[in-house]
């Protein structure tokens, strides 16, 4: 994200912050206690100004630290605690995840399939990771908060695809063709929305440019996230809606898109925050909510994938 588009976006935050007015706010500046000495927390008029990117957020902002402070910070009290927490556990959990897997529900499978299953966790993991990375040290310095928000986004789209191609490579393991097609598909979209979303960023392009990419970021998301339907009801075509496969694998993906249609809409709209402003600056707000919807939504998939594995296990093609 450029410092032009940064800036409007802040621009944004601190005009609807002023409009809030300042009944709801705090003391003007708290110490945090924590595990190794206590931070100073300011609200939102003192903050570094690119911190203050959810106009709802009123109070809790660390000051600029310095990145072992920025570390220590995560057993600190603060409005990026729960930010931080929500994908720190899943980044630690997604690995034991995958070792008890790999040696306990699928040691038999082909190298192949457990290579695959491998990836797609994997990619989960490095996400939590990278958004761990962004809410604990982005408070170091705005360059940083800069190139670890893209790192982010980077991330978001690198395990979207990695869900979305091995779902397509499990369930039409017995069309190589689609699985292919279908597969490739997946790679060259979540390659083109990588490159549309941080290539100009990387390369600097003029504001009006990524004021542009910061206008279609969000929409691209969506399609990137939702194109996995498209061979889902190719899938479901193949094997009719009356067969047992689809009985037992459609509540999974309805139920894996209505994780992620939740957190979207929590994301996007601001909610509940928005009509309790002040009063979820630490625990509760909507970015806590869309991260724990993001850990729900592909743990689902997981479960998915072993189920396809599964059933051409039982009803070889
Ligand atoms: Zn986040």
């Amino acid at each position: 994200m450029s410092t032009r588009t940064t800036v409007t976006a802040r621009d944004n935050a601190v005009t609807i912050r002023t409009e809030i007015g300042s009944k709801h706010l705090k003391s003007n500046k708290q110490y945090s206690p924590g595990c190794f000495g206590k931070i100073e927390i300011v609200d939102h008029k003192s903050a570094p100004k690119w911190l203050v990117w959810n106009p709802y957020i009123l109070h809790g902002y660390r000051v600029q630290l310095s990145i072992q402070e920025s570390f220590k910070s995560i057993f600190n009290l603060h409005n990026e605690t729960g930010n931080i927490w929500t994908h720190l556990i899943a980044t630690l959990f997604i690995p034991l995840l995958l070792l008890f897997c790999l040696f306990e529900v699928i040691p038999e499978e082909s190298l192949i399939n457990q290579i695959a299953f491998s990836i797609n966790l994997l990619c989960g993991a490095l996400c939590y990771l990278s958004s761990t990375s962004y809410h604990a040290l982005g408070c170091h310095s705005e360059s940083s908060w800069e190139f670890l928000l893209q790192c982010d986004y980077a991330a978001i789209i690198l395990a979207n695809s990695a869900a979305t191609c091995s779902s397509i490579f499990f369930g039409l393991q017995c069309f190589p063709k689609l699985q292919f097609f279908y597969t490739s598909i997946g790679f060259i979209l979540g390659s083109s929305v990588l490159i549309i979303l941080i290539g100009p960023v990387v390369l600097n392009f003029k504001p009006k440019h990524l004021d542009l990419i910061e206008l279609i970021r969000f929409p691209l998301l969506i399609l990137d996230f939702a194109y996995g339907l498209v061979p889902f009801v190719h899938w479901t075509y193949l094997y009719g809606i009356n067969s047992p496969q689809f009985s037992v694998i459609a509540p999974r993906v309805f139920t894996t898109y209505t994780f992620m249609f939740i957190g979207f809409v929590i994301y996007y709209f601001k909610i509940p925050e928005r009509w309790f402003i002040g009063s979820l600056d630490i625990w509760g707000n909507s970015h806590q909510l869309w991260h724990i919807f993001m850990v729900l939504g592909p743990c689902y998939t997981y479960g998915t994938s072993l189920l396809f594995l599964k059933e051409v296990r039982e009803n070889p093609c």
